[in-house]
């Protein structure tokens, strides 16, 4: 069962002043899983997470976060300009980026941000805009086809680096490293993404053990002792209601045990442990709050509401799955079949295909769940559809506002004259 973390009551009251559709963020679920999340990994000294700022750049977001001890994870300008603004620097940011532009490097090493290189020509990318600086990092990328499921149950994780765009290969990053250090560097790490949206608890330690392995042969091969091992985002969250999330103290520990079985042993225990985590830490906690407006019967039966694709993308882009929950109806029977849909001029508009829900009239409030990352962060401008206002649920239960709804006066911002046209 999944329950909204607002009731229709508070919803009623926001939209006062705040119309719908809009994305509300819970300040309480957010500290408490960031709280869970450092607890997870307690067991090794200089463990950090930085949240991947392309899930939700919201500096209110990035600010709760960097109280509770994260750092911020970019991999733009503008993610590198709004974690300078949060007062977030130097080896408080992870730059992973990949096919960088000049003027990012620039930035990243003005602003003292840890560089994560996506490939080993870089190197001389970055020596010749920024200069390298003292703490580096790589990232690897094993190729071929990861899968995971040895443990017996059927696990739900495949990738296919191979394909994947990121990353160097194993032979490159150990020339990566051999070169950076001739450059000057001295304080090394490694980064790798395998699999997205992992719901199970093997993922990071089956992770963790091929780059802590890979750690010991960087080291015997070079003389590198890698400082930090950053295994990124990844962890995913149960968007279905009868899935099973993922438990993110077994997986901490489930990274300790690699950590005792391969890198103790090459007397390499103090090897820090970062990630990059962005659905994890911000998805669950966030809820796209929007107005049944239309109701249609033709071969199928349509709820018309007042967000569309452009506020939330997934369903439409991948055919995700977000759960609806209808205010105030949460205890009626789903004895309705629906589609719910956006107003944009593409079929694929659909929050909902054939959903199950309770007989929706106009003017009810529905919630979509776990649009807390990539969620907003993902929204455009097709149609002429304008971005919605971002609102906060404080610890308190009071809302405010941390990003105004765009107007058209926003929209038509860059057509320089645009209202003096006659
Ligand atoms: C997108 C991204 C993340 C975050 O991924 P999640 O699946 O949201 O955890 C982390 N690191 C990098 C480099 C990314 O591109």
């Amino acid at each position: 069962m999944k329950v909204p973390f607002i009731t229709k009551a508070e919803v009623e009251e926001i939209v006062k002043t705040y119309p719908t559709p809009f994305h509300i963020y819970d300040e309480k679920g957010i500290r408490e899983n960031a709280r869970k999340m450092n607890a997870a990994f307690s067991w090794n000294k200089g463990f950090k997470e930085y949240f991947a700022v392309k899930a939700t750049p919201n500096p209110t977001i990035l600010k709760i976060l960097h109280e509770e001890g994260c750092g911020t994870d970019c991999s733009s300008l503008a993610e590198l300009v709004m974690s300078e603004k949060c007062n977030i620097k130097g080896q408080d940011i992870m730059f992973s980026s990949n096919d960088t532009p000049a003027e990012e490097f620039k930035k990243a090493v003005e602003l003292g941000a840890i560089i994560n290189l996506d490939d080993i020509t870089h190197i001389d990318f970055l020596k010749e805009t920024a200069g390298i600086p003292k703490t580096i990092c790589c990232r690897f990328n094993p190729g071929g086809i990861f899968t995971l499921g040895a443990s017996g149950e059927a696990v739900q994780v495949m990738d296919n680096p191979g394909d994947a765009k990121y990353g160097m290969t194993e032979e490159q990053i150990i020339e990566a490293y051999k070169r950076l250090k001739e450059l000057g560097a001295e304080e090394f790490g490694i980064h790798s993404f395998l699999a997205s949206n992992t719901v199970t608890n093997e993922y990071y330690p089956a992770l963790a053990a091929i780059l802590f392995k890979l750690a010991v042969k960087i080291k015997e091969e070079t003389g590198i002792a890698l400082s930090f091992i950053n295994l990124s985002g990844g962890v995913g969250i149960a968007y279905k209601p009868d899935q099973t999330g993922n438990d993110i103290m077994a997986i901490g520990e489930g990274v300790r045990k690699k950590f005792e079985e391969i890198l103790v042993p090459a007397g390499m225990g103090d090897v820090k442990i970062f990630t990059e985590l962005g659905r994890f830490m911000l998805a669950p906690y966030g809820h796209l709050v929007t107005k049944a407006i239309h109701e249609k019967h033709t071969y199928k039966e349509y709820i018309g509401v007042d967000a569309c694709a452009a506020n939330l993308m997934r369903p439409a882009m991948y055919g995700s799955y977000h759960h609806i929950t209808v205010l105030g109806k949460e205890d009626a029977p789903l004895d309705h079949v629906y589609d719910v849909t956006g107003s944009l001029c593409e079929n694929n508009d659909k929050f909902a295909i054939d959903r199950e829900l309770p007989q929706i009239d106009k003017g009810d409030y529905l919630v979509i769940h776990d649009a807390g990352a990539h969620g907003f962060a993902m929204g455009y401008n097709y149609n002429g559809r304008l971005w919605s206002s971002e609102l906060l649920k404080r610890e308190d239960g009071s809302v405010i506002e941390i990003r105004r709804a765009e107007t058209l006066e926003d929209y038509f911002a860059t057509l320089d004259g645009f209202w003096d046209i006659q």
